[in-house]
């Protein structure tokens, strides 16, 4: 059975082109133009991923997301008009699991579903892949000591109590500083890289720290 794409989408020569496309992958998509009417959809029958316009007739994409997120944890891809409104975005942790900027190639949103929906069903037994040890501040994956510092270890936990959530650079230099750690913007990058190296060391096989192109990071297990 194919999975159903919910395109919220007002613009109907953009959805129906989407929906084109979708189809033409091998998805099952469906079409709301009204924000209203799409959450009720939701409610009813979930779809298997959403692809959430922001600025909706009825009830827009923010509110949307955060209802739907009260009772699903379904992949949501939400689309806006302004690149500058990805950074809002994030800053406000709407849940989303990807942003995408009109105007984009129906291709791309296509590689975006595929891609969230392959990370959305190979979410199990995260615990084995990574523990996290908040109070003594130690991580270990799988099993093994992680040898990390301060600001490693506090840019690994936040962005895995969320993972599947983008961070931006401001929002880990914000988290690290949180900590008292001393770090720049561009340290984070860094950070990150050596992050990724500890990580691999037991993790070879499964790459969890990803960078998001213009956006920042995002941690998948
Ligand atoms: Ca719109």
């Amino acid at each position: 059975m194919s999975a159903t794409i919910l395109i919220v989408e007002d613009e109907s020569e953009l959805a129906a082109v989407v929906a084109d496309y979708v189809t033409a992958a091998g998805y099952e998509a469906q079409v709301i133009a009204d924000g209203r009417e799409a959450l009720a959809s939701i409610q009813r029958q979930m779809p298997d991923l959403i692809v959430l316009d922001l600025m909706l007739p009825g009830l827009d994409g923010l509110s949307i997301c955060r209802a739907v997120r009260g009772f699903s944890a379904v992949p949501i891809i939400m689309v806006t008009a302004q690149v500058q409104e990805i950074d809002r975005l994030l800053g406000l942790e709407t849940g989303a699991d990807d942003y995408l900027c009109k105007p984009f190639s129906p291709r791309e949103l296509v590689a975006r579903i595929k891609a969230v929906l392959r990370r959305s069903s190979t979410l199990p037994t995260p615990a084995q892949i990574l523990q996290i040890d908040v109070e003594a501040r130690t991580a270990r994956a799988r099993s093994q000591l992680l040898d990390l510092t301060p600001t490693e270890f506090s840019l690994l936990a936040a962005m895995a109590k969320r993972p599947g959530t983008i961070f931006s650079r401001a929002q880990l230099l914000d988290l690290a500083s949180r900590d008292n750690l001393e770090c720049t913007d561009r340290a984070i990058d860094s950070h990150i890289k050596n992050l990724r190296r500890k990580l691999a060391v037991h993790l070879p096989d499964v790459d969890i720290i990803h960078s998001v192109y213009g956006l920042g990071y995002r941690l998948d297990l």
